[in-house]
């Protein structure tokens, strides 16, 4: 039984320049760059009873750890574990025959955690329908001599315990330079024999010289999937740059949000939820993406083109106490931009094909900014 990803190889682009990385797997194989949609999404879609399906090569099923206590209730609390693979499977067991299949434990920065939270997070996604394996990196300033140790070794006990499944090591965006640098300098290495990484997104601005190091990773062999990823840098900004998207020019291929905090919504008004905008690549309210008739000015599989007021008068059967209108126009607006950006995905793919991102980065209203 081989694994399921057989190999990932560069064969578009260059530095800064966006690369196309080609997957083989044994599923759907597929070109970068694009996005993985996650459980979150899927509730979404969920939420509001929408059917069409996403046709996405990648999803990754993602469970949120606020403190280090409830990744210890893992193999400390009876119960916990199976629960948590009841949930994954609640998602994995409909993607699993087709697609490529994730797993991502959301861990606050800064938690150092042990082998045994390790090994019990890997074994949850063994057990699991799952079959991209993250190797969570022990801490974001663990030594590259104990990262290393780390992976190669759960690698190989990866292979051992389910030889389909491929192994994915994670590596925090938010760390020194110098030791990301060491780390990628070791992940080298494994070219051609590890196809696959995982990057925990930080802020692109303040983390830049990491993300320089990724770019010039990127002319090495290796499928890079970036998990957490934050889908604007301030909602304060009438207009904020859909920086995800930015990620491409940086050596990162396909792209995941990450499980928001929710709350904080105290604005009931429909109107100002944010909906992914394709011809700026940008994320303002939902009300500045209208024409002047009031219709969504996209045509999407859940959008098409309806007038803005019509979508809100179909979702109101969906509201309740605990759920207004806004959240649900948000769940509306979460499954458009699967489709949205994973279609303006494939128009950068295109143009990286061209040599020419830097020029489709310089027309994007949210892309510019990621211009050197
Ligand atoms: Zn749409």
């Amino acid at each position: 039984m081989s694994e399921i990803i057989k190999k990932a190889r560069v064969k578009h682009g260059g530095r800064l320049q966006g690369r196309v990385v080609k997957v083989s797997s044994k599923k759907k194989s597929f070109e970068t760059p694009t996005k993985a949609p996650t459980s979150t999404e899927i509730n979404g879609k969920r939420n509001i009873s929408f059917d069409g399906p996403f046709m996405n090569p990648v999803f990754e099923i993602a469970q949120r750890y606020l403190k280090i206590e409830n990744v210890h209730s893992l193999h400390r609390k009876n119960g916990v574990f199976s629960r948590k693979i009841s949930e994954i499977n609640a998602y994995a067991d409909s993607l699993v025959d087709r697609y490529l299949v994730k797993y991502f434990p959301q861990i606050p920065n800064g938690i150092e955690l042990s082998d045994r939270d390790i090994r019990t997070l890997i074994d949850l996604q063994l057990e699991s329908n799952i079959n991209l394996i993250t190797i969570p990196e022990p801490s974001n300033d663990c030594s590259p001599e104990i990262f290393q140790k780390n992976f190669t070794d759960y690698w190989e006990y990866i292979a051992e315990v389910k030889p389909t499944a491929t192994a994915m090591p994670y590596l925090s965006l938010k760390q020194d330079h110098e030791l990301f640098d060491n780390k990628l300098n070791i992940l080298k290495e494994y070219e051609h024999s590890l196809h696959t990484i995982g990057i925990k997104f930080a802020s692109m601005r303040e983390y830049r010289p990491n993300l320089m190091s990724l770019a010039e990773f990127s002319e090495y062999d290796f499928w890079v999937h970036c998990s957490a990823g934050r889908r604007v840098s301030n909602w304060r900004e009438v207009s904020p740059g859909g920086q995800l998207h930015a990620l491409q020019r940086y050596g990162v291929y396909t792209v995941s949000i990450e499980i928001p905090m929710g709350g904080g919504a105290s604005d009931k008004d429909y109107t100002t939820t944010r909906y992914f905008n394709r011809t700026g690549v940008t994320i303002p309210q939902i009300i500045k993406s209208v024409d002047s008739e009031g219709n969504l000015q996209c045509g999407c599989p859940i959008c098409s083109g309806q007038n803005l007021e019509d979508v809100a008068g179909n979702l109101n059967r969906f509201t309740s106490d605990k759920r207004p209108l806004r959240s649900v126009v948000s769940d509306f607006s979460k499954v458009h931009e699967v489709f949205a950006s994973t279609s303006e995905f494939d128009v950068s793919r295109q143009k990286i094909k061209e040599d020419s991102l830097k020029d489709y980065f310089n027309e994007k209203e949210g892309l510019k900014d990621h211009l050197d």
